[in-house]
């Protein structure tokens, strides 16, 4: 039964909340942040009335005291310097916080994907998931610290500025205020037009790469179909159409710069002529003109707000969809240890579906202690199924699967699981040395224990043979090494962890001849002594095996010994005939 899907989300405000939690934890730092913030808001203001009575004390009135003139003048490298600390302090605080806190949120959510089941993993695409917790949590950094930040500073500074302003001359005031969104229009409208003509031109772009390619790869059929001149005329077109767009982008660009100081020259003559009608002292325009220019940088910032906070909160949801994902497979509150399974495996009237549809039906099977039971049977059968309810990767949604008596659901994961090697056929190997690749799930275990599985597992040779021996990095999923020596490898994986219990699928992908004696070989080592259930595609395990147990449908349609199940003459015969043809790899799988 599959219910830990990632559910879908809305973008609520309260997701966005929720994450503040991750907050608590650094809130002095990020108040400390917020104060300096504040203060860096106000040095704005310092600046706006400073720096005109320096100008003052240096232009205008000229009798004051020489000392006088000099504290003054002094004022706004002091000014300057607050403003500086406050700056750096409000910057660097705050990012330690925001970084910090993506670090928290990306183990957070890698911790629970760890920890949800299978079902989940069949539900989520990888690039999603990796673009989660890469992309989304960059982004919802910016939504608890950059929006807030910004949601805090950059009004405290509008409002002390725009306050000072409008008390100096509320008549300059709101006409600058008024009129400023009007001159910035144009700019406006030409920098979408830039930011709309660029993004063609990269469209067009990645297009006249992908034309080159496809048609120098493909050149023998151009020639062939004399394509030639086609290819031209294509080619000419998108090389065209991007002289459009860099036209048009050029237009804008060139544009804007003039317009800009045309505005600006517009804005000071119209600041000026006022100046001039209501007869200002000349400190007094200074103050006005500054306090215009410690607002632009709020209100843009301010302007920007919502789209971060829309794309954050996008970016949360993404990430609490799946910190909400829930596991189908959890530990009983009550859960015992698994004391080590002495007598028997038993499966009770099984049934399991993915989705909607049953893939074991009442399967019962008994397996006693260190027995060997092979699970054969036609592609789809439900025979990795089966394997992967024994490390209770998933629950039955009927009836139980019992160890010496007891149901999975009531006993501890890591306990049932310490009992457990499996062997997959695609071997996973980490992209680490072959020392910790064998010791991975026995992390403990002492290099003599470690070469010793390596020996039973006839994989020592070959890996003395590797330019570091044990200490050679495999590479990503291990593409340095050949098949059977990747096998090998995660056979000595199994033996080091020494299992009482071992689930193996056995590998359909043929080996040179010597490969397959030495994973036949390690495989024989492995299995001695112990509980073992195979999903057998070789003829020689299924006749080695105590059981055959051949699945059809979900259903188990026969089980029994190798002799017994070709007297019988039934499914396995067939299967047998067609599929074995000598001791190969056979596809009864
Ligand atoms: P076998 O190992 O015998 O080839 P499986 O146990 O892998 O069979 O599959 C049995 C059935 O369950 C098949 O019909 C398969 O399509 C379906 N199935 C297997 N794994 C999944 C999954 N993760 N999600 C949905 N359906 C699955």
């Amino acid at each position: 039964m599959t219910t830990s899907e990632i559910p879908p989300r809305s973008g609520q405000f309260q997701n966005w909340l929720r994450l503040f939690a991750f907050l608590t934890p650094y809130r002095a730092r990020f108040g400390g942040a917020l104060l300096f913030g504040v203060v860096n808001g106000l040095t704005s203001l310092a600046l706006m009335k400073g720096v005109p009575r320096v100008w003052d004390a240096v232009f205008g009135n000229r009798s004051s005291s020489p000392s006088l003139a000099a504290a003054i003048i002094l004022l706004v490298p002091l000014i300057m310097l607050a403003r500086a600390i406050s700056g750096y302090l409000s910057a660097y605080l705050m990012s330690w916080v925001g970084t910090r806190v993506i670090t928290d949120i990306r183990q957070k959510v890698f911790a629970h994907i760890q920890d949800l089941s299978l079902d989940f993993f069949n539900h989520s695409n990888v690039g999603d998931l990796i673009s989660r917790i890469n992309n989304d949590c960059q982004q919802a950094q910016s939504a608890i610290t950059s929006v807030v930040a910004d949601a805090i500073k950059h009004p405290f500074t509008l409002i002390v500025v725009a306050g000072a302003l409008l008390h100096k001359d509320w008549r300059f005031s709101l006409a600058a205020v008024l009129l400023a969104p009007l001159c910035i229009l144009p700019i406006t409208i030409y920098g979408r037009k830039v930011r709309r003509a660029s993004k063609l031109a990269q469209e067009n772009q990645g297009e006249i790469v992908s034309r080159l390619h496809e048609n120098i790869t493909g050149v023998r059929v151009v020639k062939a179909f004399h394509m030639e001149e086609h290819e031209k005329q294509k080619f000419w077109e998108t090389c065209f159409r991007q002289f459009g767009y860099q036209m048009k982008m050029v237009r804008s660009i060139n544009i804007l710069s003039p317009m800009i100081e045309l505005v600006a020259a517009m804005g000071a003559s119209a600041a000026l002529y006022y100046a001039w009608q209501s007869q200002m002292r000349s400190a007094d325009f200074w103050e006005l003109l500054l306090g215009i220019f410690f607002l632009y940088d709020p209100i843009k910032n301010l302007s920007k707000l919502h789209t971060t906070l829309q794309k954050s909160l996008a970016s949360t949801d993404r990430i609490l969809a799946i910190l909400d994902a829930k596991s189908s497979v959890v530990e009983a509150p009550a859960a015992r240890e698994l004391a080590p399974v002495r007598a028997e495996i038993r499966l009770e009237k099984v049934s399991f579906r993915y989705d909607s549809q049953w893939v074991l039906r009442e399967v019962s099977l008994a397996i006693p202690h260190g027995t060997t039971v092979a699970l054969v049977g036609p592609s789809g059968a439900g025979k990795t199924t089966l394997l992967n309810l024994l490390p209770r990767f998933y629950d039955p949604a009927e009836g139980r699967v019992l160890m010496d008596g007891t149901d999975l659901r009531e006993v501890t994961l890591r306990s049932l699981r310490s009992q457990i090697a499996l062997v997959t056929q695609d071997t996973i190997l980490f992209n680490d040395t072959i020392r910790n690749n064998i010791r991975y799930g026995s992390m403990e275990a002492s290099e003599a224990q470690v070469e010793a599985a390596a020996r039973r597992a006839h994989a020592h040779d070959f890996i003395l043979h590797q330019p570091f021996g044990y200490d050679t990095v495999v590479g990503e999923k291990g593409v340095k090494l050949s098949g059977g020596q990747k096998q090998r490898l995660a056979i000595a994986r199994a033996i080091l962890k020494n299992p009482r219990i071992l689930l193996l699928d056995e590998a359909t992908s043929a080996l040179d001849t010597e490969s397959e004696r030495a994973v036949q070989a390690a495989l024989d080592e492995l299995i001695q002594g112990r509980t073992v259930v195979v999903i057998a595609h070789r003829l020689s395990t299924v006749q080695k095996a105590d059981i055959i147990v051949v699945l059809d449908d979900g259903r188990i349609m026969e089980q029994g010994s190798h002799a017994d199940l070709m007297a019988g003459g039934k499914l396995y015969r067939r299967l047998h005939d067609l599929q074995f043809h000598g001791d190969g790899p056979g596809g009864l799988g």
